[in-house]
């Protein structure tokens, strides 16, 4: 099945006039108003920016924030096209969407990843897109599962639509990290290993949630041999209506789109970095369980100082010391590792203890 997603897309070269790799969508979250629109557009035209976009339906969290325009922005577009030349895409959740879109000359749709991960309502855009040359982008899903976006892909292309691609825009995560979507690399890499012909592009903005972290992610992605990148640009972020945090100004993102450093399309290039992220992600695992194992240590000597305290003994034993240093510099040889890095390691480690073990026993 794969397969025959892979082999039925169009080339990205000839989804609409003058798109190439790298491609980059910008504009900003949403359409606020029609000034808001057009001066961001007209600004962004000056930076060499291939499409644009604009929410016109926000998909909130939570209710009460904006919701978007609605059909009354859909009604900005034409202006905008015509005074930019411009393609728009915009994100559709429904065949009501889809409709209303085409009805008002959206050139490019995008499923945003709220709507990817459930089927019913991707099976029903991909309904109401029978019969319509129109391409189409999908988001990963909020969810790091990968059958569900490219099931999602399926849906669309089994519906006649050649002209479709994938957007990674990170994963929704319990844990609190520097990204606002963690970019979980391994799965659009393994969605590039599947579907090589597939357009993959990336969203930094919704990866990195904050302005700051736009030049990196871009960067990677384009390390990657990503094939476009979508980035959110408002005339003024700090008063967006939506996603303030992540927009950056049409001047902004002019610099880092000259900063940007497009590498030679090369699989040794991609094999590098694929591979060197494999190495970072095991690192990071056995050094989560480095951390893990320091705290299950500190619970033990944190009872052995209640034990000492309990039966007065002195906290530091300096036959114990001796015994802790000795050994473990002896495994350490065993193991190849250097003994005094690794007799460094555990001075560290002791006093940690002995620190720990003194604050037990004072508060008595
Ligand atoms: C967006 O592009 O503004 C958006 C809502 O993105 P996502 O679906 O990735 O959250
Ligand atoms: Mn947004």
């Amino acid at each position: 099945m794969s397969a025959e997603l892979n082999n039925g897309v169009t080339p990205l070269e000839q989804w609409l006039p003058n798109l190439k790799k790298p491609f980059v969508i910008a504009g900003p979250c949403s359409a606020e108003t029609p000034e808001q629109l057009m001066t961001t557009a007209k600004a962004l035209k000056q930076f060499n920016v291939d499409v644009l976009r604009a929410g016109i339906w926000k998909p909130r969290t939570r209710p009460n924030g904006f919701e978007g325009q609605g059909v009354e922005a859909l009604k900005w577009i034409k202006d905008v096209k015509e005074e930019t030349g411009l393609p728009f895409a915009t994100e559709v959740g429904s065949a009501l969407h889809v409709e209303v879109a085409l009805k008002y000359g959206v050139d490019i749709l995008w499923i945003g990843a709220r709507t990817t991960v459930n089927p019913f309502s991707v099976q029903e855009i991909a309904d109401s897109l029978k019969g319509v040359d129109i391409p189409v982008l999908v988001k990963n899903p909020m969810n790091p599962d990968l059958n569900l976006w490219i099931g999602a892909l399926e849906r669309i292309h089994n519906a006649g639509i050649k002209k479709f691609g994938a957007i990674h825009r990170g994963f929704s995560s319990f844990e609190k990290t520097k990204f606002r979507n963690v970019p979980n690399w391994q799965i659009p890499f393994e969605f590039r290993r599947q579907l090589p012909n597939v357009p993959l592009i990336c969203d930094p903005s919704h990866i990195g949630g904050s302005r700051d972290l736009i030049y990196d992610i871009s960067q990677r992605a384009l390390d990657l041999n990503f094939d476009g990148l979508i980035i959110e640009s408002h005339i003024d972020p700090d008063n967006a209506w939506s996603d303030a945090a992540q927009q950056v100004t049409p001047d902004r993102l002019g610099q880092i789109l000259s900063e940007l450093k497009y590498k030679k399309e090369s699989s040794t290039d991609t094999e590098f970095v694929t591979h060197l992220d494999e190495l970072r992600t095991k690192i990071n695992n056995l050094d989560k369980e480095l951390v893990e194992t320091l705290s299950h240590r500190q619970v033990l000597s944190n009872k052995i100082g209640e034990y000492k305290r309990d039966n007065n003994v002195t906290t530091f034993q300096v036959d114990r010391w001796n015994e802790i240093f000795n050994t473990r510099k002896e495994w350490a040889k065993k193991l190849d590792v250097s003994e005094d890095f690794v007799a460094e390691v555990f001075k560290l480690i002791h006093e940690e203890s002995v620190r720990r073990q003194e604050e037990i026993i004072s508060k008595k």
